[in-house]
């Protein structure tokens, strides 16, 4: 990789520059060719190394984790192999909170991925991410679930969910076409928490809706966002909607899960070059959209305790989403609360940005959690809520981690628990 010595030189009105500071071309870094495309958002040359963004970071403390106007130095002066090679493109969690103090609106998230795009043509990539894509691609999940292990799985939960709703004829469906509704699960639910998949089956049941999911289990998560490679990121999207729009259904409902809800309900045009014959909505959002008409009710006194609420980045301050689930969640519980600060201040759980999804972070996230683990007990609560599953097992292993003695629910899973039938 070509980490040609930076040409610094203040050059007036020169070809080639930009308020005469000397631009990316002359620089010859992939990286820099890479960035400077937008008209704002990405532009790394308009950086006036101010340092707002690292006060901004709540990761970094002396003991690892990003430092923002780093990265975003070495990438303007070229050093692209040493960025590549070091940790911080992948502590990172793409939170994008330094972005919201940035005076030039550079977006850090844009920064890092094509940054990680780069260390992936390197070869740098963590291992359990690299083998999360693979199994994602070839099998349709990123733990490798087989079609047929899916089916099973579902077949069995279903069984379960007969007594759960107390109803001979209810299910968990899968592959019916012409449903309303697919759900798209994480793969967490498929897995070691298949009471979520239970509790959501609920929520659908309560709605008097036809609903399935697919055999072509595709799950929510987009890994290929994380590590900023379109290819991956389009494949994966196409893998959604092809079977998606095949079963003919009119809204595509996600699980909780912040990066799939960014991605597929703000991304996904531009991932397959066209709109998708179906709607996306979270399952908070249907869930809220069904109690707003009356059709789902809850009762709130089975959680008479007020709930604090954490935001996740990637619903939050990347997509807007900050009231929906606290509507929801007040609907459930006794009270809802903000940690400080929140919504577009709000701090990442620390397990963003993939660091949750590469096991050999397990202690590196219980330093990246800790501003949050602070602000979780500073509630003097003893219930949290979140709507992303990732979040949800941060949020949990922090709790259990810092002695905090704080339940975390996710909201649909409040609301199904609930849920007056
Ligand atoms: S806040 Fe923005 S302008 Fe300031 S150093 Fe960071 S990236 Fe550069
Ligand atoms: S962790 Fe968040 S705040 Fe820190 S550099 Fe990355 S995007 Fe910015």
């Amino acid at each position: 990789m070509d980490t040609a010595t930076p040409d610094n030189t203040i050059k007036k009105n020169s070809p080639g520059t930009r308020a005469g500071i000397s631009t990316h071309s002359e620089l010859n870094s992939q990286l820099n060719d890479q960035l400077n495309q937008l008209p704002s958002g990405d532009n790394i040359i308009e950086c006036l190394t101010c340092g707002a963004c690292n006060s901004r970071c709540t990761w970094f403390d002396g003991q690892g984790g990003p430092l923002p106007r780093q990265m975003v130095r070495m990438a303007a002066l070229g050093l692209d192999q040493a960025l590549v090679e070091g940790q911080m493109l992948w502590d990172c969690l793409i939170c994008n909170r330094c972005t919201e103090g940035c005076p030039m609106g550079i977006r850090m998230d844009m920064v890092v991925r094509k940054g990680r795009n780069l260390a992936i043509a390197a070869g740098q990539i963590p291992p359990d991410i690299q083998k999360g894509i693979k199994s994602r691609l070839e099998t349709g999940d990123v733990n490798g679930l087989t079609k047929e292990e899916f089916v099973e799985t579902v077949e069995w939960v279903s069984e379960e969910f007969v007594d759960e709703v107390d109803d001979p004829k209810a299910e968990i469906p899968h592959d019916i076409a012409g449903s309303k509704f697919l759900y798209l699960p994480n793969p967490r639910e498929l897995g070691i928490n298949l009471l979520h998949l239970t509790a959501m089956g609920k929520l659908f049941y309560a709605m008097k809706e036809s609903w399935t999911m697919s055999s072509f289990h595709t799950d929510v998560t987009n890994w290929g966002y994380f590590v900023g490679n379109n290819q991956i990121a389009q494949q994966i999207a196409r893998m959604v909607v092809e079977p998606a729009e095949k079963l003919g259904i009119e809204t595509l409902v996600l699980s909780e899960c912040g990066h799939g809800y960014h991605v597929l309900k703000y991304l996904l045009p531009e991932l397959i070059g066209r709109k998708p014959a179906f709607t996306v909505m979270s399952i908070p959002e249907l869930a809220l959209e069904y109690a707003r008409k009356g059709v789902l009710k809850f009762d709130p006194s089975i959680h008479p305790y007020k709930i604090a609420y954490h935001d996740p980045c990637n619903i939050a301050r990347k997509s807007g989403g900050y009231d929906p689930p606290r509507e929801l969640l007040a609907l459930c519980c006794d009270g809802v609360a903000e940690l400080i600060p929140s919504r577009e201040d709000g701090v990442c759980c620390g397990g963003g940005g993939g660091i949750l999804q590469d096991s050999t972070t397990n202690k590196k996230r219980m330093v990246s959690g800790k501003y949050k683990a602070e602000q979780m007990k500073a509630t003097g609560l003893n219930h949290l809520a979140t709507v992303c599953l990732s979040c949800h097992r941060q949020l949990g292993e922090l709790s259990k981690h810092f002695k905090l003695e704080i339940k975390v629910d996710t909201v649909a899973s409040l609301a199904s628990a609930c849920l007056v039938l």
